[in-house]
Parts: C-alpha cells; sequence; structure tokens
C-alpha cells in the first residue's frame, strides 16, 4: 500500500516509511492512497475471529509490502496476548439500545495502549531493518506520555523524551510515566503549560542542529499506524452486533479526532456504520465545524477531561482531504490560510462530505457528571469522564434509526481520574492490580525551565546519536 501527503509535495512512502516519517515533509499527514474495500460477504466472514485474528485481516491490506503474513501474525499475537482483558476490548451493555466499548484494558489504562503497543512493535521490527535509531520526542497532557513510554520502554532501537507541562498532569499520570525505569526513557518536566510543551516538540522537529544528529519520530495521532490499529475495533463491536446485517452507530469522545477518524476509515472500508457521533467537551471546534462549517481556535479551557483539551485537531485535516476530493494542493493552501488566521471555513464540499457520516455533540462539566450518574444508577457502571462526555452525546442523539445499537467508546478507565468519578457518583475506583505498586514506586524526572534551549540541550546532551 502507498501512502500519500494530504498536502501534495511530499514523497508518497510505503507503510513502513509512512510509519517511521509521522508527519510528511510538506506538513501534511499520510493516507493510504485508496480504502480497501471489503464486500458483505467478506465482513460475514470474519465473525468469530479472536481480537488478535481480526487484527491481521483487518490490517493486512494497510501493511502489504511491508510486512508479510507471518510477521504481521506474529505482531499482532504479541500485542494483544498482552491485555488485561481476553477480549482485548470488551462490549458492555448498558441498555437495550446503548453498549460501552471498553478500551481501556492495556497496561496504562487507555485507549492509547491499543494503538502504541502496536506502534512500539513496529518501531523495532522497521528499525532492526534499517539497522537505525529512532529518538522519539513527544509532548503530553497525560495519556499519550504514559501509554508511549510503556510501549517502548526497554526497546533496542528507540529512545524516548516525553515532555508534560510540570504539575499540571494528575499524579496518577505522572507516576505511569516517571516510575517506568529502563536507560531509554527520559521524562521532562516543564515550565509552563502543555501548548508550551508542544511548541518545543514542534521547534526541534523544524531545528537543523537538532535534526542533523538524531532521527527524529512521533507517537502522537498524526502517526498512520496508530489509526490503523484502532479501526480494528469498530469491526470486531460492530461484528458482535450484528454487522454486515445491522447497522452500529458510534459515539466517540474526541480530542485530535484520531479515534473518531479511525471510525471513519472503517466505513470507508466497507463496515456498514450509522453514524459516527464526534462528542466534545466545552473545547468545540470540532462540533462547530462540523455544525456551520466555522472551524476556528478559541482559548483552551481545563476541564475534567483534561485528554479532550484541544483546540486544534491534527486528524481533523485526514477527513477535509478526503472529503473534499483529495485535492492535495488545495488543502496545503487552506491550511496556511489557518496557520495565520486560526480560522478557516470549511467548503460545501467538506461540509456534505463529513455531514454524511458524522454529527456532534458537545457536554459541559455538568452534563458529564449526569452521564456519569446515569450510568452508575441504570447500568451499575463507574465510567471515567472522557467516556461520560461520549455517553452524554449518545443518550442524546438523535436521527439514529430505532433498533440501531448506540456504541460509546469507553477511553479511560475510571480509576484514571478518580477525583472527577468520586465527585460525580461518589464512588472511589480503585486502580487494576495490573499497574501494580504505582504509589512505591520511585519516580524519575528532570525538572526543566520554560526555555526551548534548555529541551533541545538536554535532548541533545542525553540522546544516542544515530548515524544516518
Ligand atoms: C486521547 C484521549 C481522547 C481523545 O482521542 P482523540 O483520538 O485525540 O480524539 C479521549 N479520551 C481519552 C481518555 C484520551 O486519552
Amino acid at each position: 500500500m502507498e501512502y500519500i501527503s494530504t498536502r501534495g509535495s511530499a514523497p508518497a512512502l510505503d507503510f513502513e516509511g509512512a510509519t517511521l516519517a509521522g508527519l510528511a515533509t510538506d506538513g501534511g499527514l499520510y493516507l493510504p492512497r485508496e480504502w480497501p474495500r471489503l464486500s458483505e460477504a467478506e465482513i460475514r466472514e470474519l465473525r468469530g475471529l479472536s481480537y488478535a485474528a481480526l487484527a491481521v485481516q483487518i490490517m493486512r491490506p494497510f501493511v502489504a509490502g511491508s510486512l508479510t503474513d507471518d510477521e504481521l501474525e506474529a505482531l499482532c499475537e504479541a500485542v494483544y496476548g498482552d491485555f488485561g482483558h481476553a477480549a482485548v476490548t470488551p462490549l458492555v451493555q448498558l441498555n437495550e439500545t446503548h453498549w460501552l466499548l471498553e478500551l481501556f484494558h492495556g497496561p496504562t489504562l487507555a485507549f492509547k495502549d491499543v494503538a502504541l503497543q502496536m506502534l512500539g512493535h513496529l518501531f523495532e521490527t522497521f528499525l532492526e531493518r534499517r539497522e537505525k535509531r529512532l529518538t522519539i520526542v513527544g509532548a503530553t497532557s497525560g495519556d499519550t506520555g504514559s501509554a508511549a513510554i510503556n510501549a517502548v520502554a526497554g526497546r533496542d532501537r528507540v529512545e524516548i523524551f516525553m515532555l508534560h507541562p510540570n504539575g499540571r498532569v494528575s499524579e496518577v499520570q505522572r507516576r505511569q510515566m516517571t516510575t517506568v525505569r529502563a536507560p531509554n526513557v527520559h521524562n521532562l518536566a516543564i515550565d509552563g503549560s502543555f501548548d508550551d510543551a508542544q511548541r518545543h516538540v514542534k521547534t526541534m522537529f523544524a531545528d537543523q542542529s537538532v535534526r542533523e544528529t538524531l532521527n527524529l519520530g512521533a507517537v502522537n495521532s498524526i502517526n498512520w499506524a496508530r489509526l490503523m490499529a484502532q479501526v480494528v475495533y469498530y469491526f470486531y463491536s460492530a461484528l458482535q452486533l450484528g454487522a454486515p446485517d445491522r447497522k452500529v452507530a458510534y459515539s466517540v469522545p474526541t480530542g485530535n479526532f484520531g479515534d473518531v477518524f479511525a471510525g471513519y476509515v472503517a466505513a470507508q472500508m466497507g463496515l456498514p456504520i450509522e453514524r459516527l457521533i464526534v462528542a466534545t467537551n466545552v473545547n468545540d471546534i470540532l462540533h462547530r465545524a462540523l455544525t456551520n462549517g466555522d472551524y476556528s481556535t478559541g482559548e483552551t479551557t481545563a476541564t475534567i477531561t483534561p485528554s479532550m483539551d484541544i483546540q486544534v485537531s491534527s486528524n481533523f485535516e485526514r477527513l477535509l482531504f478526503d472529503v473534499g476530493g483529495r485535492d492535495g494542493a488545495a488543502m496545503a493552501a487552506q491550511m496556511r490560510g489557518f496557520d495565520v488566521n486560526k480560522a478557516m471555513q470549511l467548503t460545501n464540499a467538506q461540509r456534505e462530505g463529513a455531514a454524511a457520516l458524522f454529527t456532534s455533540a458537545r457536554a459541559d462539566q455538568t452534563e458529564t457528571a449526569r452521564a456519569l450518574q446515569w450510568a452508575y444508577r441504570n447500568a451499575d457502571q463507574v465510567i471515567d469522564p472522557h467516556t461520560g462526555v461520549g455517553l452524554h452525546a449518545a443518550l442524546n442523539a438523535d436521527g439514529i434509526a430505532s433498533g440501531t445499537p448506540i456504541v460509546t467508546l469507553g477511553t479511560a478507565h475510571p480509576a484514571k481520574f478518580r477525583e472527577a468519578v468520586e465527585r460525580a457518583v461518589g464512588v472511589r475506583p480503585s486502580l487494576p492490580s495490573r499497574v501494580g505498586d504505582l504509589f512505591g514506586r520511585e519516580e524519575a524526572m528532570v525538572e526543566l525551565g520554560g526555555e526551548y534551549e534548555s529541551t533541545r540541550d538536554f535532548v541533545l546532551a542525553n540522546a544516542v546519536a544515530s548515524a544516518d
């Protein structure tokens, strides 16, 4: 499979190249040149497969040319044989209509493990093949950091420098990063906000003095391989609910538009999806864009759903490119305008293309808390606030044919955000035993100031340079 950039001027790459590159050199994001299609009969054939076996079938066309069937099978076994639940992503029924897809049974208790565990293995496979090393530099508001660190800790050819805003992630989130002791893991606490940490990372990717010595890699959801891995659980859940003979709707707590875009990919592959509901918190740029075409950023408001406190949703560009006719030059011009104005208007083709599958809803903190209470009282489920934003949107969805199951994606384990959960439902969820003695282990992190230069100097002094 060949991958092309949404901005039209970077070279096309194979799956291996796109995985290692992350972002395209023209600033765009990689997408497959065409969507692989499964017929109804082929989808029916997938019923009853284990998660790992289904993952092989769904990912095969995307990795063709870069991984053999044997390699792909071994990878899927290694990654999904090791989750905290035999079903990997179990489906829980809430009432006749509503279901919860639990995506938080990985090592760091958020859905990001499902894809990042796969990405860690892919990096190792491809870097060994190329006899190269990769230096991952990333910024996190909490969940990505721990999932990425966990996915690469102890691996030979990868090292990771993860920046987080000092004092602004929860204690569980911080400990999930800082108690991982491996020589290739570096936790950097930066003075400032998540946006400041993110700015350091972006500056570093553009910094010649760094690029000359280090082979930089990205782990955020601009990396295509992450989205590909997430397509699997849409198929897995829909098959259980009667696909391809019955349509299923999904409500997806959304920040960077990665998770819900994977649902769009599943639909392009032929999975009969009735609706994708984009659920946002009060940082609602996507809700506004999908409602009236206005994609304009505002100030980020801190909420009880910090992993969705985002004003620019990188992966939205992938949708706009695909439904807008796949015109790279036009996309590049549109994004240049957005960079200057921090705002843009969707074209009619983009609005109509998106409206064919997506709707959206927004939940404030009161509505989120009410959704947590609904789940607790009506279905005896303690859910996390991010999941609550999704459930609020699912419970209030209209225009969905009756009899259609609505699946809310459960993106985090409630214990990860237990203060907010306890405030809403009066129950303090406990951490599952697989995370071990998180509060007894020693932490390691380096505290740096707010200056980009101190971050850069630390990375250059501590990275194992890759002789390119
Ligand atoms: C990352 C994250 C999200 C948002 O997912 P996107 O792919 O960025 O839209 C939602 N919930 C939780 C718990 C997360 O960690």
